[in-house]
């Protein structure tokens, strides 16, 4: 598990829209960082499938195995998830978003990596998401 200050740049690369941050990049504590760093029953959640897909992104820069778990449908969800530490993430872009009903929806994304060795990867996916109540969840992907 890795630490990031409140005040970086979020690992996910999503850029502000409000007035006065529009087009500039969020900072963690603004973005993901308000979903990692507290997550429980009382903790802000992700309320659409981007956001969560964001977060889930920046949970694998920063490691965060127990918000990956909590954040995995649970017919799907994994074990355990073992993170390779020689990995660098390089960036995410988000290409489409597709809301299919109230509670499915698909992200379409780039995620690239640089492995300890040889040269960076691009993890181009089709993920689906549910939603169970207020909460999303990631259910799998295609990978494209
Ligand atoms: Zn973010």
């Amino acid at each position: 598990m890795k630490s990031l200050a409140a005040t970086a740049p979020c690992p996910c690369g999503r850029l502000g829209a409000a007035p006065g941050q529009k087009g500039q990049p969020l900072c963690y504590g603004e973005c993901c960082g308000k979903y990692l760093e507290g997550h429980g029953l009382n903790s802000p959640f992700p309320g659409d499938a981007q956001s969560l897909m964001r977060s889930r992104y920046s949970a694998f820069v920063l490691e965060r195995e127990d918000y990956l778990l909590a954040t995995w449908d649970v017919t799907r969800r994994p074990a355990s998830i073992a993170f390779d530490s020689g990995v660098k993430w390089l960036g995410l872009e988000v290409r489409s978003l597709r809301t299919l009903d109230e509670s499915h929806a698909e992200v379409e994304f780039i995620a690239r990596q640089k492995p300890a060795q040889g040269p960076a990867v691009r993890l181009h996916e089709r993920s689906r998401f549910v939603r169970s109540g207020v909460h999303w969840h990631y259910v799998d992907g295609d990978v494209l």
